[in-house]
């Protein structure tokens, strides 16, 4: 039963405004972690390398276009 439970809410977690966001890149260590960077970071202090997840509110955030991933191809 707490079986069930953990998994419904591994499934129900937050989604991130970084998955969706232009700044973001993500990262896959060779072990098969995953974090997201975010490239903001660079130039504004103000946001962290790797933000702690989820991030629901962020000033920076950036809409990913589909146009931008069309030019990059
Ligand atoms: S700007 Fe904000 S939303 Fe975008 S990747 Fe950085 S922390 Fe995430």
């Amino acid at each position: 039963m707490a079986r069930s439970d953990n998994s419904k809410s591994r499934n129900t977690m937050t989604p991130s405004l970084c998955e969706t966001c232009a700044w973001m890149r993500e990262i896959i260590t060779p072990k098969g972690s995953r974090f997201l960077l975010c490239q903001l970071s660079k130039s504004d202090p103000a946001y962290p390398k790797y933000p702690p997840q989820p991030i629901v509110r962020c000033g920076g955030y950036q809409r990913k276009d589909k146009n931008e991933d069309e030019l990059k191809q």
